[in-house]
């Protein structure tokens, strides 16, 4: 009984320094807390696997057809740092075929590993709650994004600033391969080990280059476009990830790693939530900086792949990653554009949505409700509606979209009515961790569900008080 499951492995024909067999923990009474069934499904997999002998056979970690699961091997620059890091409390347990594709299927929280560096290898259940919500929430916000497939208890506690319950998570990616895996192989000592990552990377994510002429350059710009793409998409919700280190960029182009992210409240590009990102390196506005940063060190990690004198690698990596910033804005200006009625994109509406966010910025505004105020048409009587520069503003912007076609629309499709603001979500995390209270967690994962849907309670849209702006923690 594989419970749908169509169980593969590609990861471990890799060469043995890219990962190593790893146990994970075992626990006397685990449970199903959240199970995912509509991910489920989506992956082919059966309803029983829901059941508590379907998470046996998850956790039965022999039973998949390799002696242990694996712990992949990585480094990458955090903060700009180069380290050398792995999988310190991850295993994957096999991968999944589904339709033509593969998918991770990973245990997260599960134990130490050879990469945990002395850390305890665990996950709080706070932790997994945060990843299992903020990454439905992606989903269903259009955004590309690892998913989760379940939260299980463990019924044990885990040490943090105090003693927390411990859980399990179940994460599901199209790979793990991170730039950080790239860095990893670049800089190991056996040289062949870059060559067989690009490889295995554009057999499993780009299959129509195996065979192409310049295929390692024209992976690498694909890598790019997907970067720039899913930047272009965080920064048009408004979500900052938080902690951009190149060990938490997928090749793939999926969002990963849900620690310190959190999701703008009013408008503002210094916004920084991280409590661990004192100097501001992750904020709002400078994740395309970061992006374009993380792709050019993962270009340097490739220059080893070409010929120095035939090739010219590096003005060719430079000419790739100078694409990066057009690329990037034209994604940005298109998903703005359909958020103000816009449906065909034109440079000359650039002026018009940059100066809708200059009055935001200088009024301090809540970006996601302007954005719903304007699709509904009802404005609050507020220093930011009244002023004469919105008033300006929108009589642009009504002249310019009556050569749109059923603008409001469109905006509706384009404009969430939820977000999983951070004070709200903190709340909702601390009740149901904390005191066992799932309410506001059920409520505010029920209507991220369904983001674009209007009726949802004005008490998940509320902007936050001043006094209830939280900063988010790398707590773990
Ligand atoms: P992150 O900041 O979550 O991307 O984690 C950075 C690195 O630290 C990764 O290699 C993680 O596997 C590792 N790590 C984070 N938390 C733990 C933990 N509790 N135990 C072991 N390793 C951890
Ligand atoms: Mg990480």
């Amino acid at each position: 009984m594989t419970y749908g499951f169509n169980v593969h492995y590609s990861y471990t024909h890799l060469n043995q320094a890219f990962y190593s067999e790893s146990a994970p923990l075992t626990f006397d009474n685990p449970s199903y807390h959240y199970f995912n069934h509509t991910l489920a499904r989506a992956l082919g997999l059966d309803e029983t696997l829901a059941t508590q002998k379907g998470l046996d056979f998850l956790l039965d970690t022999r039973g998949h057809g390799l002696n242990m699961p694996i712990a992949m091997a990585y480094s990458g620059h955090q903060y700009g740092n180069y380290t050398v890091l792995g999988d310190g409390r991850a295993h994957l347990l096999f991968e999944h075929r589904h339709n033509n594709d593969l998918f991770d299927i990973q245990l997260k929280g599960s134990g130490p590993t050879k990469y945990s560096r002395g850390f305890d290898g665990r996950l709080t259940l706070r932790s997994a709650l945060l990843e299992y919500i903020i990454s439905e929430a992606l989903y269903h916000l259009n955004v590309p994004t690892s998913r989760s497939l379940a939260v299980i208890k463990t019924h044990d506690h885990v040490k943090r600033m105090t003693r927390e319950d411990g859980a399990l998570l179940i994460r599901v990616a199209k790979s793990h391969i991170r730039f950080g895996t790239f860095e990893y192989a670049s800089n190991h000592p056996d040289k062949r080990l870059l060559k067989e990552l690009i490889d295995y990377a554009i057999e499993r994510h780009d299959k129509d280059l195996v065979h192409a002429n310049n295929r390692y350059m024209t992976w690498f710009k694909r890598v790019i476009k997907r970067q720039a793409a899913l930047i272009a998409k965080w920064q048009s919700i408004g979500f900052v990830h938080g902690v951009m280190n190149t060990d938490n960029a997928l090749i793939s182009g999926e969002t990963i790693d849900y620690g310190p992210c959190a999701f703008i409240d009013s408008y503002d590009l210094t916004s920084v939530y991280s409590s661990i990102d004192a100097m501001g390196r992750y904020a709002y506005g400078q994740q395309p900086y970061i992006g374009s940063w993380n792709l050019a060190t993962l270009g340097k990690g490739l220059l080893p792949l070409f010929n120095k004198d035939k090739d010219k690698p590096i003005e060719r990596i430079q000419a790739a990653l100078s694409e990066f910033g057009p690329i990037f804005e034209t994604h940005y200006y298109t998903l703005m554009a359909q958020k103000i009625g816009i449906g065909q994109f034109k440079k000359s509406d650039i002026p018009l949505i940059d100066a809708l966010l200059d009055i935001m910025a200088r009024f301090k505004e809540d970006y996601t409700n302007t954005f719903i105020n304007l699709t509904t048409q009802h404005y609050p009587k507020t220093p930011f509606y009244q002023s004469d520069d919105f008033k300006a503003w929108h009589k642009r912007w009504m002249d310019r979209l009556s050569c749109e076609q059923a603008p409001f629309e469109r905006m509706q499709k384009h404009n969430p009515f939820i977000i999983p603001r951070n004070h709200i979500l903190k709340n909702a995390l601390d009740h149901a961790a904390y005191q066992d209270n799932y309410d506001a967690f059920n409520a505010l994962l029920k209507h991220i569900r369904n983001p674009f849907n209007p009726s949802i309670p004005s008490s998940l849209q509320r902007p936050p008080s001043n006094d209830e702006i939280v900063t988010t923690y790398c707590g773990t």
